[in-house]
């Protein structure tokens, strides 16, 4: 059985009860959705996360509602992310292991940055992650966040 209301103990329903954070990192969010920059220190400037506002683990336990809206605001995100990434394209990578609360990652694919392509993608997160390598600077995240924050009405409305 699947809980419908906020876990205690999931790191992202904890995220979406902390306004103060969420001020920092939200691009948009509906009653079903919430599209976020990674938080810092975050592996590329646009690397997105889209929840589900909904403690659920993945596609398999969408409410109907959930299901029926789910390709629209996936396809609308990574249009969003790849104009004002300025990317060729964005992948789209679900795990839920590190908390099993949907959480899509959104990642700019730069045909020019080796360092974006299939999974090497996951050496790089993982490298950021332990300081091997730079994280994406907080000035051009925040900027980034800017520019997304004034687009997003035209891509997600
Ligand atoms: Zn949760």
């Amino acid at each position: 059985m699947v809980s419908l209301e906020p876990k205690a103990s999931c790191a992202i329903c904890s995220l979406h009860g902390d306004e103060a954070e969420l001020t920092s990192h939200e691009v948009w969010r509906s009653d079903l959705w919430l599209l976020r920059h990674h938080p810092c220190p975050a592996p590329l400037t646009g690397w997105c996360l889209l929840d589900s506002r909904r403690h659920i683990g993945g596609p398999m336990n969408f409410a109907p509602d959930e299901a029926r809206q789910w390709g629209d605001v996936v396809q609308r995100a990574s249009q969003l992310i790849r104009e004002v990434t300025g990317c060729d394209r964005v992948y789209a990578i679900a795990f839920g292991e590190g908390a099993r609360h949907l959480h899509l990652h959104l990642i700019p694919r730069s045909g020019d940055d080796p360092r974006t392509s299939a999974w090497k993608i996951a050496d790089l997160y993982r490298d950021v992650e332990v300081g091997k390598a730079k994280a994406a600077s907080i000035e051009r995240v925040d900027d980034w966040l800017l520019r997304a924050r004034v687009l997003a009405p035209a891509f997600l409305s």
